[in-house]
């Protein structure tokens, strides 16, 4: 079993500044060292006028899921050519960008085309009542942009140790600030990866959604997770990756605080869970110590999907943090780390066609053992 080096357990040294955009919106700099440096000073000069507002959910009595209607999205940028890139630095005054300062580590951001914004347009008063089901509610939330690095090119396997482990510090405080607003009811920390997903900006960022309902994965989760409790006892969560470190096969790295396995059940072609071996409810929760080895096994982590397809220089990947509901259920859930691509072969990718768009139905072509088996060939 490939152990990782153990990091050194200390706090983070960095610093975070907060400034506001033209149009109110919170723009954080989380800097990695705490040495003398950019004060981040630069205003943003462009008219931007209101601060956005996000339209409203709408609950499906199909599924028992709330889905956001978001008709204003639909002109946000789409894929800009490097030289018009939102996310770099404002170097040329005249080109003014998302980031008001010339220089900076890693900068968070609230998303200008959120789909949950702390404003919201809908519903309309004069909106009729749906004829089942609770009515229509505004799309509150937070969304964040979480820009990784001012170099436009940059793969986040490849940042800095020291880089890795502020852009964990920014998912920790993100997910701390925004679980203390009562209408959150969870948050999610996503990073998509490759044009193949649908990422609409190539600069390496990530993504923060605080949403004003369970989303429907951790509620199944955590219906699953009451049914287990109820037979066994035990959290769910924390017994899986008991039995997966046990049984072995599928584990494919382990350190002193976190354990990454492929599911029993994977879906993806490419698919891998990290847990931490603490009961904790989400990244907000983790010691210095487990944030510290987190930054060093997730790059670990994304190297090794990068290098499970020969030939391939840069695989689409989807990563996304599951946390524990702020509030009714937290007990229930338990931080994990969903990592996965669709790319299920060079120039092929797993489309997800009739029977998992459909019907919800998945079908995996290749086994959760033989991804494990090729997740530890490639380790570093
Ligand atoms: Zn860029």
């Amino acid at each position: 079993m490939d152990a990782v080096p153990a990091a050194a357990a200390q706090r983070w040294p960095g610093r975070i500044t907060e400034r506001t955009l033209a149009d109110g919106r919170p723009i954080l700099y989380f800097d990695d060292q705490d040495t003398p440096g950019p004060v981040h000073e630069a205003a943003d000069v462009r008219p931007l006028g209101e601060p956005p507002h996000a339209g409203e959910i709408r609950y499906d009595v199909l599924t028992g899921e709330w889905v956001t209607i978001a008709g204003h999205r639909m002109n946000r940028t789409f894929l800009p050519s490097a030289a018009d890139c939102p996310l770099d630095p404002t170097v040329n005054p005249a080109r003014p960008t998302e980031v008001p300062d010339s220089s900076y580590d890693v900068a968070v951001f609230a998303n200008r085309f959120p789909s949950f914004a702390p404003l919201t347009v809908g519903p309309a008063a004069d909106a009729p009542p749906p004829p089942f089901g609770p009515a229509d509610r505004p799309a509150y939330g937070h969304c964040d942009v979480v820009v990784f690095s001012s170099d436009h090119d940059a793969a986040v396997a490849d940042l800095s140790a020291a880089r890795m482990r502020t852009i964990v510090e920014a998912w920790a405080q993100r997910t701390s600030a925004h679980s203390a607003d009562p209408g959150v009811a969870e948050v999610f920390v996503f990073e998509n990866s490759g044009q193949e997903i649908g990422v609409t900006l190539s600069h390496p960022h990530g993504q923060v959604y605080a949403y004003p309902t369970v989303p429907p994965r951790s509620g199944q989760l955590v219906e699953r997770a009451r049914q287990h409790r109820q037979a066994t006892g035990g959290n769910l969560l924390a017994d899986v990756l008991a039995a997966e470190q046990a049984e072995g096969t599928r584990v494919v790295l382990r350190g002193e605080h976190f354990t990454a396995y492929v599911p029993r059940a994977a879906r993806w072609p490419v698919e891998v869970h990290l847990a931490p071996h603490r009961d904790v409810p989400d990244l907000a929760a983790l010691d210095d110590a487990e944030r510290a080895e987190l930054a060093l096994v997730y790059q670990e982590l994304l190297r090794r999907v990068n290098r499970f397809h020969p030939g391939v220089d840069r695989v689409p990947y989807i990563s996304g943090w599951h946390q524990a509901p702020t509030g009714e259920d937290r007990d229930l859930g338990r931080l994990h780390l969903q990592l996965f691509s669709l790319l299920r072969a060079p120039g092929k990718l797993k489309y997800l066609a009739g029977s998992e768009s459909g019907a919800g139905a998945w079908i995996n072509d290749t086994t959760p053992e033989r991804i494990a088996d090729r997740l530890r060939e490639v380790a570093s």
